[in-house]
Order: C-alpha cells, then sequence, then structure tokens
C-alpha cells in the first residue's frame, strides 16, 4: 500500500488561504460581476422602453388588478346633451369616437355579446372593465343610469367601471351612485384646458372653474379621477400646453391622464374654419416628449394620441403610421433626449415598482 503522503503545514497554510480568498473574495467578485453585468442588461433593455419613461395604463393595470384586464366599450344610449342644446364641441364628429364594439341602440347584454368574443380572440383570457365611453356617460335620470351601470357591472368577468363625461353632468346623485359600487370606478372629464379662452374656442360651454369643482368632488367622494386633455388647441402655444400639465400635475385628486393631439375632422365646426393651425404627429411627439417631464410620476397615462384615428373622417391633415409607429417614435425620442416622467416635479416616475 503506498504510503500516504500529507501536505507539509506551509502548504497546508497556502491551499486554506487560497480556499478562503476564493471563497471571501473571488467567488462573491464574479458573483457581484455577473449580478451587475445582468442588471446592466436589464437596465439598457429596459431605458429603451416606453414604460421606463412613462407610468403607461398597462403598467398601472397589471400592478392595480395583478393581470391583464382590458375595457370593453359600451353605450348608455343617450346622445350628449352639449350637442342638442349647444351644438357641441367644435372637433366633435360622434361617428369618430363611438368605440368599434359600442352601439347607441344596443342593451348593455348585447353590447358585451357583441364585444367580448372579439376581446378574447384578441387578447386572450382578460379580465374587464366596464367602460362608458361615448357621449356624456352622466347624461340621464338616475334610475336609468343606474340601471346601465348595475347591468354592466353584472357580468361575472367585469371587476370595475370607468364612466366618461363633462364637469356640468356631475352632480351629488351621480357620485352617491358611482361611489355605491364595491369594484374600482373612474370617473373620467374633459378638461381639455385650463385656459378659459380655448375652451370658449372649443365652445365646450362650461369653464375651467367649473371643471375643477368636479374634480374636487369627485375625488372627495373617492373616485379615482382621470383627466382628457386635447394637445394643439388653435391659439395655444406650447408654454400654455406646459402650464395645462402643470396644474394637472399640482392638484391631488387627479390620477390618470388622456393626452389628445387635436384632430380636424369632416362634418365639424373646426373644419369649416379657415387656416386652423394643426400639428403633425411629429410635432406632437416632440411637445409630448417635452410636457412628460413635467407631468407628477404617480399620474397614470392613459392614452399618448387620439385613438383610432378615422382616417375617411379626416377633413385636414395626414397622419402617415399607425398607433405603434407613433408610440416606437415617442420611445426613441424620450430615449434620445433621456426625458422621463416626473423629472421637473416632485414626484419621479419610478418603473421599478413594476418590475421588480
Ligand atoms: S362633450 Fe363630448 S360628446 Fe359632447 S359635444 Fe363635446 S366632445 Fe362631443
Amino acid at each position: 500500500m503506498p504510503k500516504q503522503e500529507f501536505p507539509s503545514p506551509q502548504k497546508q497554510i497556502a491551499n486554506e488561504q487560497l480556499w478562503f480568498n476564493t471563497k471571501k473574495v473571488i467567488l462573491p467578485s464574479i458573483l457581484l460581476l455577473t449580478t451587475n453585468t445582468i442588471n446592466n442588461f436589464v437596465i439598457s433593455v429596459m431605458e429603451e422602453r416606453l414604460e421606463y419613461r412613462v407610468y403607461t395604463y398597462s403598467a398601472y393595470l397589471l400592478k392595480r388588478f395583478g393581470k391583464k384586464v382590458f375595457r370593453v366599450g359600451l353605450s348608455t344610449g343617450k346622445t350628449c346633451p352639449h350637442r342638442i342644446e349647444n351644438g357641441g364641441c367644435v372637433f366633435c364628429n360622434p361617428h369618430t369616437f363611438t368605440g368599434e364594439y359600442q352601439s347607441k341602440d344596443l342593451s348593455i347584454k348585447d353590447q358585451y355579446n357583441d364585444a367580448i368574443p372579439r376581446i378574447k380572440k384578441a387578447c386572450g383570457d382578460v379580465q374587464l372593465l366596464a367602460y362608458f365611453q361615448d357621449e356624456t356617460s352622466t347624461y340621464g335620470d338616475i334610475e336609468f343610469l343606474k340601471s346601465k351601470y348595475n347591468q354592466a357591472l353584472s357580468h361575472p368577468e367585469v371587476i370595475g367601471l370607468v364612466v366618461s363625461t363633462r364637469a356640468d353632468y356631475i352632480d351629488e346623485k351621480v357620485l352617491k351612485l358611482l361611489a355605491s359600487y364595491k369594484v374600482p370606478v373612474t370617473i373620467e372629464i374633459g378638461l381639455q384646458s385650463i385656459h378659459n379662452r380655448s375652451l370658449e374656442f372649443l365652445n365646450r360651454c362650461h369653464t375651467f372653474q367649473q371643471t375643477e369643482r368636479a374634480i374636487k368632488m369627485c375625488g372627495n367622494a373617492g373616485l379615482t379621477v382621470g383627466v382628457h386633455l386635447i394637445m394643439g388647441i388653435p391659439g395655444e402655444t406650447f408654454d400654455d400646453m406646459l402650464q395645462t400639465v402643470k396644474w394637472v400635475s399640482s392638484d391631488k385628486y387627479i390620477k390618470q391622464v388622456k393626452f389628445h393631439n387635436l384632430v380636424i375632422y369632416k362634418n365639424t365646426k373646426l373644419a369649416e374654419m379657415n387656416n386652423i393651425p394643426i400639428y403633425t404627429i411629429d410635432e406632437h411627439i416632440r411637445n409630448l416628449g417635452n410636457l412628460i417631464p413635467y407631468l407628477r410620476g404617480d399620474i397614470v397615462v392613459t392614452r399618448l394620441f387620439t385613438s383610432n384615428i378615422r382616417r375617411s373622417q379626416i377633413a385636414i391633415g395626414k397622419y402617415e403610421g399607425n398607433k405603434t409607429k407613433w408610440m416606437n417614435y415617442l420611445r426613441k425620442y424620450l430615449y434620445k433626449h433621456d426625458l422621463n416622467q416626473g423629472d421637473e416635479t416632485d414626484v419621479k416616475y419610478d418603473c421599478r415598482k413594476f418590475y421588480k
């Protein structure tokens, strides 16, 4: 049997030192290096994503509900009273904003039967929010509204309600009704601009101060408040739009914002006016890119462009590309100029809350 050789005490010490160094210094260093490399890689990939810089609606929905959620567009069936009584807003063409799945003539059940199979086919097994989107969805007798909202919420897959309306059609009765539901309720209000001269131009027939009061009432009733803004109202400069965004950021009740680029549709009062300046998509993207840093970081951006632009209905202007391309341009613009939501406010947007 060969004689077993033991290392000398010096060699034993050297071996132990080597093992100690490997365990305590080299392995952790390799691990740290690998972790840093992975982190840097993830960050560099993330930096290019829109969600890295903007609090998008999809990121919010995922965080809020923990799963994929889709809004089903619904109609109460009522025509906007402002169009009946005052001729409506100068940009409004009802044939352009009625969503793909809404039909004023159908019952809520039939609107669901029409819409939900299509949504499931396109988006898979998603949960749903009932979205009363068109016209003025708080207009009508309170029992009528209650019946519509109740029918919408009776669907087993619907987990919340979103109602879009005007400031002058929000009252205590409708707020009490909306606040009584045990599911998340969001109310979207057409603010458009804080400048009364712009609201007059648009023929909104309400003032900024009325909207401010309505937002406060909705917030105090416990509803999630979202506002719609129009970018590029004729006569408004970038600074005017900036003042609107700054005001939105300063209002504690506002939790969501929808940006719309002004589109001039046929059969609108706007289309009849002469020499109306209109932003191209590129200009809108530049404006948005430079406004986003002034938007408080915890406000959800539920829309960045006027959705579903109906090209056949456009009176003036060209809209090359589609929403996916425009989002991509915006993403690149923000990345190139290192612009992030909330950079110029006290509340910075932190994407790490969504991508742990
Ligand atoms: S309030 Fe809305 S629905 Fe009514 S006229 Fe104005 S844009 Fe159209």
